[in-house]
């Protein structure tokens, strides 16, 4: 069953995108539909007693896409706009990364909708901790079940609410941390979780722009020093984002957020800018830059890098003729619309699809289950061993040449790894090699335009082999 391609609800362009990956393979009809259908779909509504005493209806969704490996995973998310549609149009996004880089879960998504700005923080921790309830009655969570994880509009708060009301219905429960991630770190969170999927969107990027050929076409040359970026959405992947890319070398010369945006073509100080927001409520009139409004022309200004860190169908037929950067980095999930990305493709841009960039999150989610059912630390057993099998290295190297190192190289050299160390670096590994999965696919077979193609065919290829090798399609 081939989706409309001119379809414009984000589940449909998933499946779209899907479709066009199918069309490349010789799988069987039936293979094909059962890896792109949305395996459970619950939709739930219930009762919350606001402050002023009055009761109102909360609607919630949870979308596990793939069962096809368990448990299932993915973030939930909290934003007036949450519908089915959309959740569904998630999950599967989920189950297509996960693949992409090598996370043994299949997808899933969660979403409430609610605009968080209009309940007070009791509110928010009876809508979450109600939600979970729900999704308990109906084994919809779970270390082996489902593990949900933060998205648009929730952060390690709402995670813990999630693992302590888990816990409460699971009296014993050995491994209820690992319920959920992204949870704060004296909650068994990970560290390095905040900022990863920010982090990994750097690691991605600066993967795509160290391939001379790639960049070529686009009149870029290799590297990210000096490339001028426009982010928009400065939450916690957009900032972690810009961050990161600052730190790289990139000029970021516009941030935009819900009110407006600011520009300044000689470059912003990313942290400056969130502190003017904290300070004055708005990044609006940042001093020295330009102020946009309304605030999506941000995404219309000269920069060699956008990256759309917010929310999805931000780049539209409408806009895209004018959008100006050479590459569109895709941060959030969905940012760009199916017939959007016709038109860029056509006019020689480079996508770098949102299934593989934003992987990074769901990579170091992974890392914080793992470290939950093994109930330790990751670096706390072996770091002390590789310190002292270094030491004794160094010093029979200074035995045999009769010279010393100097003392900040030995400390350089001997330090053993922490839990911060290994995540960065498992994500670093992550996102580099799974870029070259995806690369070579686009590069290696002409039938495949692009590189969400390739991605999706990565994904595809994964999950079919899954479900074959467990024999349910001989
Ligand atoms: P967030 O809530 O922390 O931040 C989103 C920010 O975007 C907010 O500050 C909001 O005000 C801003 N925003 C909304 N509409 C905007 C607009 N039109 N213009 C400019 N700014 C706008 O959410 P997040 O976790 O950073 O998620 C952002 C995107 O990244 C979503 O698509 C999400 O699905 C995706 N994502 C998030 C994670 C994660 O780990 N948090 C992982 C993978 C993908």
């Amino acid at each position: 069953m081939a989706s409309d391609p001119t379809a414009s609800s984000f589940y449909q362009t998933v499946n779209a995108y899907f479709d066009r990956a199918a069309a490349l393979t010789d799988y069987p009809a039936g293979l094909l539909e059962q890896i792109k259908v949305c395996n459970a779909v619950y939709a739930v509504q219930f009762p919350l007693r606001r402050q002023d005493g009055s009761i109102e209806v909360i609607a919630g969704w949870r979308v596990q896409h793939s069962h096809h490996r368990l448990p299932v995973k993915g973030g939930i998310r909290y934003a007036p706009e949450v519908n089915e549609d959309e959740v569904k149009a998630l999950a599967a996004l989920m189950t297509y990364k996960c693949a992409i880089v090598d996370v043994p879960f299949g997808g899933a998504k969660g979403g409430v909708r609610i605009d968080t700005k209009k309940y007070t923080t009791q509110e928010l921790e009876q809508i979450t901790r109600r939600y979970t309830a729900e999704l308990i009655k109906k084994n919809f969570i779970g270390p082996g079940v489902d593990v949900p994880a933060p998205d648009y509009g929730t952060g390690p708060r709402e995670m813990a609410w999630i693992y302590d009301t888990y816990s409460a219905f699971n009296p014993g429960a050995i491994d209820a941390m690992a319920c959920v991630t992204g949870k704060p770190v004296t909650q068994g969170g990970i560290r390095g979780r905040v900022e990863a999927t920010g982090r990994g969107v750097y690691y991605g990027l600066r993967e795509a722009c160290a391939q001379r050929e790639d960049l070529a076409p686009l009149g870029l040359t290799p590297g990210l020093e000096g490339k001028r970026v426009v982010v928009q959405g400065l939450g916690n992947v957009g900032y972690h984002s810009a961050k990161f890319c600052q730190e790289a070398g990139c000029v970021i010369v516009a941030l935009s957020e819900r009110d407006g945006a600011v520009y300044n073509p000689a470059g912003l100080d990313v942290d400056a800018v969130v502190r003017h927001q904290r300070e004055t409520g708005s990044i609006r009139d940042f001093p020295g830059a330009k102020t946009i409004v309304p605030t999506n022309l941000a995404l219309e200004l000269p920069c060699d890098i956008l990256i759309p860190a917010a929310l999805e169908n931000q780049i539209t037929a409408e806009n895209a003729p004018r959008i100006q950067a050479r590459i569109v980095a895709e941060a959030a999930n969905g940012p760009t619309t199916a017939a959007a990305e016709r038109i860029l493709r056509e006019r020689g841009v480079l996508i770098i699809p949102d299934v593989y960039l934003n992987a990074g999150g769901v990579t170091v989610s992974y890392f914080e289950w793992v470290k939950n059912l093994s109930h330790v630390r990751f670096g706390r057993v072996g770091k002390r061993f590789e310190e002292s099998a270094f030491d004794r290295l160094l010093s029979a190297v200074e035995r045999a040449t009769g010279r010393a190192f100097p003392e900040a190289e030995r400390r350089r050299i001997v330090r053993g790894p922490d839990e911060i160390d290994l995540v960065n670096s498992g994500l670093e590994e992550t996102m580099i090699t799974a870029y070259h999965q995806i690369r070579e696919c686009w590069k290696r077979d002409p039938r495949v335009p692009d590189l969400r193609t390739a991605a999706f065919l990565v994904a595809l290829r994964k999950v079919a082999t899954t479900y074959l090798e467990l024999g349910i399609f001989p």
